[in-house]
């Protein structure tokens, strides 16, 4: 068949949940984003806090249009002031996260998202091939399932959880594998917060190439 033909704006993907809000984490905190959380996930972290993204077959599905048609009426259609000097540039990220996203093909949902004028960004374990058009690719690597390594020199973040100690070297093994451009974050893991916040401040104080990474989100109490 030729392809050229086939309207990939049916693709049907599950979608547990969308959502317009700020980023809370990583390089672009802070941004107005829109998220799209994909259903299915096979990396079994034990201390996931969206489990119910697990199983894909539990979630609604919907055709790339109309997820990029939900996208531009939950953002662009609200817009106050539109200043025509940015154009696009002001435009709120689109991050596609899950569920592990890259279990599915995402070539189809990020060039309707591109075609909408939007930039799109990734939150992945990189544990699935890696599919779609990214602006940037946040690899958040797990020790339940672990990256592909072709997967792991496209990130243009690395964010490693820090859950306990060991976590450190684990970091580190997936720092020596970015590319040199790679942003490098620590993220305490939510309710280890309060233990492994102080080790991660100590551990950055001597390895400044690290950031630390917070979920402001959760703090400000937005989704
Ligand atoms: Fe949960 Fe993400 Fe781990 Fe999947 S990869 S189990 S969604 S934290």
């Amino acid at each position: 068949m030729n392809e050229l033909l086939i309207d990939t704006t049916q693709q049907v993907l599950p979608v547990m949940e969308s959502f317009y809000t700020l980023q809370g984490e990583g390089f672009h905190q802070g941004r107005a984003a829109y998220f799209i959380r994909l259903g299915g996930c096979d990396v079994g972290c034990v201390w996931c806090d969206v489990k119910d993204s697990w199983d894909a077959a539990k979630h609604p599905k919907f055709s790339v249009g109309e997820i990029v048609a939900k996208l531009k009426e939950e953002t662009t259609t609200k817009f106050q002031n539109p200043n025509p000097k940015f154009q696009n540039s002001n435009l709120p990220i689109v991050v596609i996260t899950g569920g592990e996203p890259l279990m599915h093909n995402l070539d189809a949902l990020t060039k309707a998202i591109h075609a909408a004028g939007f930039q799109t960004n990734i939150e992945t374990s990189g544990s699935s091939p890696l599919s779609g058009e990214w602006d940037w690719i946040c690899l958040s690597p797990k020790k339940f399932k672990a990256p592909l390594p072709e997967v792991v020199p496209h990130a243009s973040e690395l964010k490693v959880v820090i859950f306990n100690k060991s976590d450190f070297n684990w970091a580190e093994t997936y720092a020596a594998q970015v590319s040199p451009n790679c942003k490098l974050y620590l993220q305490p893991e939510w309710d280890k917060a309060a233990q492994v916040t102080p080790l991660i401040i100590d551990y950055i104080k001597v390895n400044p190439q690290w950031e630390l990474s917070l979920q402001v989100h959760k703090y400000i109490n937005v989704p």
